[in-house]
């Protein structure tokens, strides 16, 4: 099956221009959706030249274009490179533009990161995105027969991708959701999946956490809840009753073997989100970070309330990380915020988790909050001091969906963080909750 804008010739030699860490996951997309194997790999890195891939050489451009004249030529890293590295190949006269396929593969349409490569629990059914409404394409699924969904999941990228691109208006909320745009995609939404989130809405519609935030909107908030004081060392447990995890670890393990099965997952490459309200304290979620870990790149949301040897663990793979929403950089601020008096605590577990792996620190920017210069550059110290590579800067998720601009003080200090941050050599990056008004006033560069 074709599913190309034009063409191509299928027994000509095809070279996969990138020998790094995404080229797996190309070889395999494009040997099952395609029917095209690398010939050869090409790679600039003279290190790896003279050795394999797969079983394949890897080899300088000039060698492969001139051992393989008449070749195809797949470029193999990821997507934001393509453009550059068509540009360089195209300069060096060695290729020309009708030779590279990445754009006979790929097609400009209307959809979102989430829609082409992403897969979510959302409550009892499975979405493509978990965190823009409960009304995002979904289909319904008990999770006992996990061998449907792969298809299933297909054929609603597909139809969702047709919907979107119909020319008609329609009542889905990607019409309104600041992640739909035109771009180019794989056609026809074939794509792998690159990001599989499992949050607590999945499990029953409540989650368990530890913390209070102010800005969180939670379902569980507004469900019965039964508040167990002093539970787990000074926060408190919000749960129901019906918060069963432990029963429902084998639906995640099943559904993801699955998918893994259907080459739409690469377990050694995709990252498995956790979200949880807070995965540490629900009971089971220990048991499912032990039970992922063994096979899955982590990325851990928690707020390191608690200090969890199983996720401690689970950070000795160096592709798992956890990322801490810390919103403070003082105890009086992470207590307004947070709504429990545990700055110093956080801190400390974050401390010890660093002996294991990679943690992340994000910043919730909250106006007239957390904007204020002694909260900014004690954030900067904390990170300083732990030695984090990579922190996140946010907005509040509630503020962008109504809508709602940052004022101007609030831009300049986040400008000003971001400066600070960068100082220590720590990679500041955006974390995708910003209006696209306020993004252009805010440097990320
Ligand atoms: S466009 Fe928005 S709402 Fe629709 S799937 Fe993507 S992220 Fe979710």
């Amino acid at each position: 099956m074709s599913m190309t804008n034009k063409e191509y010739d299928i027994s000509a030699p095809t070279l996969f221009y990138g020998a790094g860490e995404r080229s797996g996951g190309w070889v395999k997309l494009l040997s099952e959706r395609f029917s095209l194997y690398p010939t050869c790999f090409i790679d600039k890195d003279t290190s790896k030249q003279g050795t394999e891939l797969f079983g394949k050489p890897i080899l300088s451009l000039k060698i492969a274009v001139e051992s393989y004249p008449d070749c195809n030529i797949f470029i193999s890293t990821s997507q934001e490179k393509w453009e550059q590295i068509i540009e360089e190949l195209v300069t060096t006269a060695l290729v020309k533009r009708e030779q590279i396929l990445n754009f006979e593969l790929f097609k400009e349409y209307r959809s979102c990161f989430y829609i082409e490569h992403s897969v979510a629990f959302h409550n009892k059914s499975i979405a493509f995105c978990i965190s823009r409404g409960s009304s995002v394409p979904q289909f319904a699924t008990d999770f006992t027969d996990c061998s449907h969904i792969p298809q299933q999941l297909l054929n609603l990228r597909k139809q969702t991708i047709k919907t979107l691109n119909s020319g008609i208006p329609t009542s889905l909320p990607c019409e309104n959701c600041d992640q739909l745009r035109k771009d180019i995609w794989l056609s026809g939404g074939s794509g792998e999946l690159r990001f599989v989130e499992v949050s607590g809405s999945w499990t029953e519609k409540v989650g368990v956490c530890s913390m209070d935030c102010i800005y969180c909107r939670a379902d569980y908030k507004k469900a019965e809840r039964i508040l167990f004081e002093n539970v787990v060392e000074n926060s408190i447990i919000s749960y129901s009753e019906n918060m069963i995890l432990n029963s429902k670890i084998s639906y995640v393990v099943d559904f993801l073997n699955t998918l893994e099965k259907d080459n739409l997952l690469d377990a050694a490459v995709t990252p498995v989100r956790v979200i949880f309200g807070e995965i540490t304290v629900t009971p089971g979620g220990n048991e499912l970070l032990n039970v992922l870990s063994k096979k899955y790149n982590l990325h851990v949301l928690t707020n390191a309330g608690v200090f969890s040897d199983e996720l401690a663990a689970a950070l000795t793979n160096p592709r798992s990380k956890m990322i801490v929403s810390l919103d403070s950089g003082t105890a009086e601020t992470f207590y307004k915020i947070k709504r429990r008096n545990v700055f110093e605590k956080v801190c400390k577990n974050l401390h010890q988790y660093c002996q294991f792996g990679n943690v992340e620190l994000k910043y919730i920017v909250l106006s007239s909050i957390n904007d204020n210069v002694s909260d900014m550059d004690g954030f900067v110290e904390i990170c300083k001091d732990l030695g984090i590579a990579t922190a996140y800067i946010s907005a509040d998720k509630r503020e962008r969906l109504a809508g709602n601009r940052l004022p101007f003080e609030t831009i300049n200090a986040i400008n000003y963080m971001i400066k600070s941050l960068k100082s220590i050599g720590v990679q500041v990056l955006c974390w995708n909750e910003f209006t696209s008004g306020d993004l252009e006033l805010i440097d990320f560069n």
